[in-house]
């Protein structure tokens, strides 16, 4: 009778993110409350292109979606390993 030690099964996580010029095309009703100001208040979608124009003129592609460690402005996150043991049902 052996014991079998599997590695853990690798687990990646790729975060969402969005496509600067993919969402300008949307018209302002779909951009409304695409995002908040520092006090929660969804921004008005012509606020929210305004946004997204500058930061396409700083060379950006796309933008993250929340808290992204190494994302990158052209291509998006780059994907995360986890590392969470209790990852399997
Ligand atoms: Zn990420």
């Amino acid at each position: 009778m052996s014991v079998e030690c599997k590695p853990a099964p690798q687990r990646r996580t790729v975060h969402m993110w969005v496509d600067i010029s993919g969402v300008l095309r949307w018209p302002d009703k779909k951009l409304s409350g695409m995002f908040q100001d520092e006090f929660g208040n969804n921004q008005p979608g012509r606020v929210v292109r305004e946004y997204l124009r500058i930061q396409l003129a700083h060379g950006k592609k796309v933008l993250p979606i929340g808290e992204c460690e190494g994302f990158s402005f052209e291509t998006g996150c780059p994907g995360h390993f986890v590392t969470d043991e209790k990852g399997s049902k």
